[in-house]
């Protein structure tokens, strides 16, 4: 029972609570999933049988940290038969042995934002609307809208308000939209990441028994994260929950920031409705972080009015006051960054992989990118355009899937030209409409090519380069029966001319992309052997490309490696980091421009700045530029209200000549940009000079306010705050 042993009195309550609804809300690294961890321990040593234990937590890669420490305490093959992962991996496992139920097969493809936006286009072209005001990824937000509230197609038509509510946006095809979109996937074989949620939420209402299985199979459940989950996932997790109880679910309402994807913080709420009885325990001592970044992040997010008020307090030392670097540019803001990473490494004797640099949106990785690049410092960008959605990766990828389930004719229509193979455009538009006309998929027509070739109206030279493809494809299944997911993917490399195609172009972007498929190939050799060595493994193409859908949008591998990492606040959820840079402290860029208008985006901000500012365990930098590269053009930037809602005892100025113009040094501690519009104007004028003629001097005053912000309150259906963010999960 030595794992009981470091807990503190709270942790170890709700560590030990075994039986029935259980409740942990608490602030920022309190413990939370360290309680989690333990309390699955402490169920498998109590003799619960690991194969009843469901765990969901926000990222493949917090499972498979879990499972490790879990390990620790109760042994390698105990904790193999745990279920863990991500609410879209656990279903979509079991949506692969029950999705037949439902129509679909177990081969179903997973479609990641990027296939779905495909098919999406491919609708929206098809009823030739205009797609200007049917942007794909507004259409798309607002889709995943729906599927997360349960809002099927069918329930759509029958919602008048919500019709109405479409045409008054001018957007009265979306529900038709929705309709083919759907119809179109269900015909590819494939689901989505929404659907996941939606069709294991459809399975376990319309079937009793499948929900009575894993109801006795799920005894005893357990979230993290909870305040992050949507209605959807909420729905899953009640389901399952309602025979047993057993279900525990831990969380912090003061970071919850994922309401565009429909994350609904009510959740938490409802526990206590849900439950009447649940044991709620919250936890107050910050283990991760120094007193003085606690403090900040407790002043920072006290702002809110919209939240549970914590107590939470560190035992921990003091600590350094939180640094803040005032840059001329976004390049004079990297080059700050890398240089600090340079010189702490040194001087505190740090890894590399004890630094973060942390943004609100991925476009500004590529400033911090160059600058560690010139430095020499290894570093390695989760999310944004992540390894497995590069071109040339999903062509080849397109294959495999289209391996696995013919139906897949999006894959299909991806490379049926490609490499080029004399199957143009006007053949393959040929196919689609013939296709569409009998309510059939593409791959059907290809098998009966001679059946239906007078009404194709394709000439023989055309019909003969479409069966040499297809039997190529079917050779390829073929071996897939035999050979091992390596060989037969190697095989259509080669064999597909892609492998050639990709060679013949020895430009430095060609080579790289050669390269590409070769690192696809080494981490399917390393997935396979990986997969080999575990009891319960599956080496198999579908679970390969099913592994590769599930973590296309965080890219969580190989995390051992000493680099520096980089990743939008959002993906940062949960890790925490020595040291943190947190960079971009602008107005209009954090908070983005989009969060400025209504308090509740206003306040989802801020809670993004305290998941970042808590990430950190010793040292924080903010940084910001008073001028920025952006859409094209340089702009000039305001410091970020952020830092003006910190007390000044926790902060202290890199570039303390000029600061010292706007710092309050009247004796009033706080709101330093506010109090002393003209110091601060004074400041902004410097830096305006600085720019245009490289003088430094003679600041003049003027005042400026902070943007009041609006109380009006906001319904946000279509998640349009979401275009720079990725799923985290
Ligand atoms: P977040 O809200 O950011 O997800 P959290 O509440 O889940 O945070 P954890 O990540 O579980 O917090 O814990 C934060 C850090 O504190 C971890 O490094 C963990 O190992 C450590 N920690 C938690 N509880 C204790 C304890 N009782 N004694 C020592 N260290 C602890
Ligand atoms: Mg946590």
């Amino acid at each position: 029972m030595d794992y009981l042993k470091g807990l503190n009195e709270s942790q170890y309550e709700a560590v030990t609570s075994l039986q029935g609804p259980l409740m942990v809300l608490a602030g920022a690294g309190s413990g939370k999933t360290r309680v989690l961890t333990m309390r699955i321990a402490h169920l498998i040593h109590n003799g619960v049988d690991p194969f009843n234990i469901l765990a969901l937590t926000f990222t493949n890669k917090a499972a498979r940290e879990m499972k490790e420490r879990i390990a620790k305490v109760v042994g390698d093959s105990n904790a193999r038969s745990l279920w863990m992962g991500t609410f879209h991996s656990v279903f979509a496992r079991i949506l692969r042995i029950e999705g037949h139920y439902l129509g679909y097969p177990s081969n179903f493809t997973i479609y990641d934002q990027q296939d779905a936006l495909n098919v999406i286009r491919k609708v929206i072209k098809d009823m030739n609307i205009d797609a200007d005001l049917y942007k794909p990824k507004k259409v798309q937000a607002r889709i995943s809208t729906y599927k997360n509230n349960l809002i099927t197609v069918k329930a759509y038509f029958n919602n008048p308000e919500l019709m109405e509510a479409d045409e008054k946006a001018n957007m009265k095809f979306i529900g038709k939209i929705y309709q083919k979109y759907v119809e179109e996937c269900f015909k590819n074989g494939a689901m989505d990441f929404d659907d996941l949620l939606l069709k294991t939420n459809e399975l376990l209402t319309r079937f009793p028994e499948v929900l009575a299985k894993y109801q006795d199979r799920f005894r005893y459940i357990m979230v993290d994260e909870y305040q992050d989950t949507n209605h959807s996932q909420y729905l899953i997790v009640k389901a399952l929950a309602s025979k047993f109880e057993n279900i525990c679910v831990v969380g912090d309402d003061a970071q919850s920031i994922y309401s565009f994807r429909g994350a609904n913080i009510y959740n938490i709420l409802n526990f206590k409705k849900d439950y009447p009885d649940a044991l709620t325990v919250s936890l107050e001592q910050n283990y991760r972080s120094t007193q003085n970044i606690v403090n900040a992040a407790n002043v920072v997010i006290a702002k809110n009015l919209q939240q549970f008020k914590k107590n939470v307090f560190s035992d921990n030392e003091e600590g350094d006051k939180i640094k803040i670097y005032r840059s001329l540019s976004d390049a004079d803001e990297a080059n700050f960054v890398a240089g600090n990473i340079w010189e702490l490494r040194n001087t505190d004797q740090r890894k590399y992989s004890d630094f973060a640099i942390l943004y609100r949106t991925n476009s500004q990785t590529r400033a911090f990118e160059d600058a560690l690049r010139r430095k020499n410092i290894p570093y390695k960008v989760y999310g944004g355009l992540s390894f497995y959605q590069r071109k040339e990766v999903k062509d080849l990828i397109a294959y495999l899937r289209l391996l696995i389930n013919e139906n897949d004719s999006e894959a299909l229509m991806r490379i049926i030209n490609y490499p080029a193979r004399g199957i143009g455009d006007t053949t393959q538009n040929k196919l689609i409409v013939f296709a569409d006309a009998q309510n059939i998929a593409v791959s059907k027509v290809l098998d009966n090519l001679p059946m239906y070739a007078p009404q194709l109206g394709l000439n023989n030279g055309v019909l003969n380069k479409l069966n040499d493809f297809w039997s190529m494809i079917k050779a390829f299944q073929v071996l897939l029966k035999t050979d091992t997911a390596y060989s037969v993917a190697m095989e259509v490399a080669k064999r597909s001319g892609l492998i050639k195609f990709l060679k013949d172009d020895q430009t430095p972007e060609g080579i790289s992309r050669v390269e590409n498929v070769q690192e696809l190939m080494n981490s399917m050799q390393g997935f396979i052997e990986e997969q080999m060595q575990l009891e319960d493994g599956d080496p198999s193409l579908p679970n390969f490309l099913e592994n590769i859908a599930l973590s296309a949008d965080t890219q969580d591998k190989n995390t051992d490696e000493d680099m520096v990492s980089l990743m939008t606040i959002h993906l940062s959820k949960g890790l925490e980091f020595p040291v943190v840079h947190l960079v971009g402290l602008e107005e209009n860029l954090f908070p983005s421009f989009m969060s400025s208008a209504t308090r509740e985006d206003l306040e989802e901000e801020r809670r993004l700045f305290y998941v970042a500012l808590t990430r950190a365990e010793k040292k924080v930098f903010f940084s910001y530029a008073v001028s920025r590269f952006q859409w094209g053009k340089i702009t000039d930037a305001e410091p970020s209200r952020f830092l003006s809602e910190i007390d000044e005892e926790y902060i202290e100025f890199l570039n303390p000549v000029l600061e010292k113009r706007f710092i309050n040094n009247t004796g009033i501690k706080s709101n330093i940009f506010d109090d002393h519009p003209s110091e601060q104007r004074s400041f902004r004028k410097v830096e305006k000079k600085t720019i245009e003629k490289g003088d430094s001097s003679k600041p003049a005053p003027e005042v400026r306010k902070l943007k009041p912000v609006s109380t009006a309150k906001i319904i946000n259906p279509s998640g349009a705050s979401s275009q720079d963010i990725e799923v985290g999960d």
